[in-house]
Formats: C-alpha cells, sequence, structure tokens
C-alpha cells in the first residue's frame, strides 16, 4: 500500500515519495504526478503527438487513456500501457524502498518497454514492428 493507504489504517509512517523525494506518497501522486512517473507518461503522449494533461485521478486516466484510429492491436497495446507503466513504477518504488537501489530515469523507460513489449507478446497482440519502431525512435 502507499504510504497515504497505511496512514488511513493507522501506520505512523514519515511519508514522502521515494521517487522524487519531494511530497506525500499518494497513489495519484505516485502513479500519476511524479516528476519521475510523468517522464515515462511523456514516452507515449509524445509518441502519439497527444497534447496530454494528465487527469487528478487514476479512474479519470483510465476512462481517458484510449487510442483513436490505428488498428484493432494498436488499440490493444495502447491499453496495455498504464498498468505496464504501473507495474514498473511500483516495482520501482518498491526496490528503493526495500533494497536501496535506484534505477536512472533512462533504465526505468526501457523496463517500460521491454515488458510492453514482452506483455503484448504473452498476449498475442500483432504488430509488434510498432513497438520496435518506437524503441528504434528513442
Ligand atoms: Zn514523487
Amino acid at each position: 500500500m502507499t504510504h497515504d493507504k497505511l496512514q488511513k489504517r493507522g501506520r505512523i509512517i514519515a511519508s514522502r515519495c521515494y521517487l522524487c523525494k519531494e511530497t506525500l506518497e499518494t497513489n495519484n501522486h505516485l502513479f500519476l504526478h511524479c516528476k519521475v512517473t510523468t517522464q515515462v507518461w511523456a514516452l507515449f503522449t509524445n509518441l502519439a503527438s497527444l497534447n496530454w494533461i494528465m487527469p487528478e485521478h487514476i479512474a479519470d486516466l483510465l476512462s481517458c487513456w484510449v487510442r483513436r484510429g490505428g488498428s484493432k492491436s494498436q488499440r490493444r497495446w495502447w491499453r496495455t500501457v498504464p498498468a505496464c507503466i504501473w507495474w514498473i513504477i511500483w516495482k520501482e518504488r518498491n526496490q528503493r524502498i526495500f533494497v536501496g537501489k535506484e534505477c536512472t530515469i533512462e533504465k526505468i523507460n526501457w523496463k517500460v518497454i521491454t515488458t510492453l513489449g514482452f506483455w503484448c507478446k504473452e498476449m498475442n497482440i500483432e504488430e509488434e514492428i510498432q513497438l520496435v519502431d518506437f524503441i528504434g525512435a528513442l
């Protein structure tokens, strides 16, 4: 659980975001608004040439993270992006807390891209070529 959820259950902790070390850790901060996480989101919003304004809450993001146009497989892998970002950010957060190791933003981005590619392959989402093109553009 993020710190805000632990505090609601009565745990006394000095909360701070382990990614940016600048503010309280909440779900919405960690997964949407942290300055580390926003760099990962920017990979994808830039790819899609989106003029993106991050919603305040996770539920709002899920309701508007829709790719218009493109093939069915492109739309499927696009819908997978939020879960992939959140999985890698959660693992990075836990690594920093419990192992004491930090990855650079470049390595975090690389983990998101390679994990997304792996997940798409496992879900039989074709058109991996777009991911390859995406990686090549970085
Ligand atoms: Zn942060």
